[in-house]
C-alpha cells in the first residue's frame, strides 16, 4: 500500500492554499480500478470526513497531491463522482494522459492512500431555472458534466434540454459514460485546438440567439476562453449567462 500527498511537503502551493484556509483530508482506494476505456478510469474511495464536513455541491472538485517525476508533489484538480455523504465515499474519474496523476490512477490499488485538499469549490443550478443549456466539455470535465446532468434529472429543470459538446480525442471516447437524457443533443467533435477549427467553431458556427439558456464550458485554458466568449457574445449569453473553468494547460507542442 502506498502513500501519496498525505501531510509532507506540499511546497509553496501547500502554504498559499493553508493561508487561503484549505481543508486537508486523506483519501483511501477502497476497490480496484473499473476501466470505462483504455483512456479513462474510475477509482472509488472513503473521503477521510471529506463529505462529512463539505455539503456536496454538482461539479464539487478537490486538489489531489501527486508525485511528479522528480519526486515533488503538485496539486491537480479532480472531481467528486457519486458521492455517499452517509458513507463518505465517492468515485473519482481519471481520463488517462501524459502526466502523473494518470501514472498514480494506473498503479492504484484497494489500501492505497492520496491526499486532497478542499478549497475553491462551489457552484449552484441557476434560479429561476434556464430555459435550456448549452455545455461544451472533454473527458476531463466528463465528470462533472455527469454530475450536472444528474442534478438536472432531480431538480425542477428535469425536462430542460441540454445540448452538449464533446471534444473528442481516442475512437474509444464513444463508449465513455454520458448521463445524458432522451430529450438532450450530443455534438461529438475531434479535438483540433489550432484557430479556426475544432470545437470552439463547431460552438461558434451553431450561434443562435440564447437568451435564457445557461452555457458551461471546461476544456483546455484556450478553447476555455474561445469557447466561453462565443456563448457570451455569439449567443447572446452575457457574463451572467456562463460558467467556465479551464481544467488542463496544453503544453505539448502540436505535431
Ligand atoms: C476543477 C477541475 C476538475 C477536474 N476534474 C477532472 C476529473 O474529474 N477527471 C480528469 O481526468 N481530469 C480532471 N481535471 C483535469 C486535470 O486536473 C488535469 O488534466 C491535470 O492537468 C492532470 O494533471 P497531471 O499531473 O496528470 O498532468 P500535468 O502535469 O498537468 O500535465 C502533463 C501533460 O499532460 C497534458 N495534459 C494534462 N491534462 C490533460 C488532459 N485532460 N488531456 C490531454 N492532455 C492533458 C499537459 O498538457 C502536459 O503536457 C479537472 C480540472 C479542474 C480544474
Amino acid at each position: 500500500m502506498t502513500e501519496t500527498g498525505v501531510g509532507g511537503a506540499k511546497g509553496i502551493q501547500g502554504l498559499i492554499l493553508k493561508a487561503f484556509g484549505a481543508d486537508d483530508y486523506r483519501l483511501t482506494v477502497t476497490a480496484p480500478a473499473r476501466y470505462f476505456t483504455d483512456h479513462y478510469v474510475r477509482l472509488e474511495f472513503s473521503g477521510g470526513g471529506l463529505l462529512r464536513e463539505k455539503p456536496y455541491h454538482p461539479t464539487m472538485f478537490l486538489r489531489l497531491w501527486f508525485e511528479d517525476r522528480q519526486g515533488r508533489l503538485h496539486q491537480r484538480g479532480y472531481t467528486v463522482v457519486d458521492p455517499d455523504p452517509a458513507a463518505d465515499t465517492f468515485a473519482i474519474e481519471f481520463a488517462l494522459h501524459e502526466g502523473a496523476a494518470a501514472r498514480w490512477a494506473l498503479t492504484a490499488r484497494p489500501g492505497d492512500a492520496l491526499g486532497a485538499t478542499f478549497l475553491g469549490s462551489g457552484f449552484a443550478i441557476p434560479e429561476p431555472a434556464p430555459e435550456g443549456w448549452l455545455i461544451v466539455g472533454d473527458a476531463a470535465s466528463l465528470p462533472a458534466i455527469n454530475s450536472l446532468l444528474d442534478a438536472l434529472g432531480r431538480t425542477t429543470a428535469r425536462g430542460v434540454p441540454v445540448t452538449f459538446w464533446f471534444e473528442w480525442v481516442h475512437d474509444s471516447d464513444k463508449d465513455l459514460p454520458m448521463r445524458l437524457r432522451p430529450h438532450d443533443t450530443l455534438h461529438r467533435v475531434r479535438r483540433d485546438p489550432a484557430p479556426g477549427a475544432g470545437i470552439v467553431e463547431a460552438v461558434r458556427a451553431a450561434a443562435f440567439d440564447a437568451t435564457g439558456h445557461f452555457g458551461w464550458v471546461a476544456l483546455d485554458t484556450a478553447q476555455t476562453r474561445a469557447v466561453a466568449s462565443v456563448l457570451r457574445t455569439d449567443y447572446k449569453l452575457g457574463r451572467r449567462g456562463v460558467k467556465s473553468q479551464a481544467y488542463w494547460l496544453e503544453t505539448r507542442c502540436p505535431s
